[in-house]
């Protein structure tokens, strides 16, 4: 039997906080690897909250480079440069593009003006659509869903010890993800809205109507803003809750 993995819900919130619920965050704790998916503004508030040392974090995987998906990334580097050095390099794998971001982003923070500030050891990876990527052991499988018009922006299919979680990431309804739930032994899937017309996140009304066919085990609900929050008694399907732990 495979190797049980938890799923931490570190943040279910939208970029506006929606139901004081914390940005984009799910922490995968595996018996030899701890790793993020997406790393929202309030990552490491909510990693202490949970009890969790930032240091066990070994890989962050983010979907796309919005800030409610990205922004905590300079908080994990100040953590790991002033209080928790770290012996082993982060890995921080997203769409290209992604380490001149966050280095930009790192910069603008807690740069000085004259000379780039250091990262703590860290290893970039770019996450290119429709490719596996194994990293540190993780096996990714990103694919593009529509969310931003230029920039990429991805849902993750991530693999370990015999598990695999489907991430939608930012996105409307796709196709796609009724091809990559095979196989999945939870789609934790972002529904923003109940049934607001959006060409760029998902509503429940989009969702519901495609639920069966969906092929994974489970399904929960996540960055849930605040007219899908005022609605939530009429959904039958999980939503996620800051604090939430999930056995995969
Ligand atoms: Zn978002
Ligand atoms: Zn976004």
């Amino acid at each position: 039997m495979a190797n049980p993995m938890k799923l931490h819900i570190l943040g279910c919130g939208d970029a506006f906080g929606s139901g004081g619920r914390n940005q984009s965050a799910y922490l995968v704790e595996a018996t030899d690897r701890v790793f993020l998916l997406d790393c929202g503004a309030t990552t490491l508030l909510a990693m202490k909250r949970a009890g969790i040392d930032p240091r066990r974090l070994d890989v962050v995987l983010l979907s796309h480079l919005h800030g409610d998906h990205f922004a905590g990334l300079p908080f994990l580097f100040i953590e790991y440069l002033y209080e928790k050095p770290r012996s082993k390099p982060l890995q921080v794998a997203g769409p290209p593009g992604t380490e001149e971001r966050v280095r930009q982003l790192f910069e603008l923070m807690y740069g000085s003006g004259s000379s780039a500030k250091s990262l703590p050891p860290t290893r970039f990876h770019v996450l290119h659509p429709e490719k596996t990527k194994v990293i540190n052991g993780i096996s990714v499988l990103s694919f593009r869903v529509p969310h931003q018009q230029k920039e990429v922006s991805l849902a993750l299919k991530v693999g370990y010890h015999g598990r695999e979680i489907l991430f939608s990431g930012d996105s409307a309804w796709s196709e796609l993800f009724v091809t990559h739930s095979c196989g999945a032994d939870l789609f934790l899937c972002e529904c923003s809205f109940y049934d607001r017309e959006a060409s760029n996140h998902m509503s429940y009304r989009d969702l519901r109507q495609n639920l069966a066919r969906l092929k994974c085990k489970r399904i929960v609900l996540t960055h849930l803003g605040e007219e899908v929050l005022r609605r939530r008694k009429r959904i039958n399907v999980t939503l996620a809750e800051d604090g939430m732990v999930i056995d995969i």
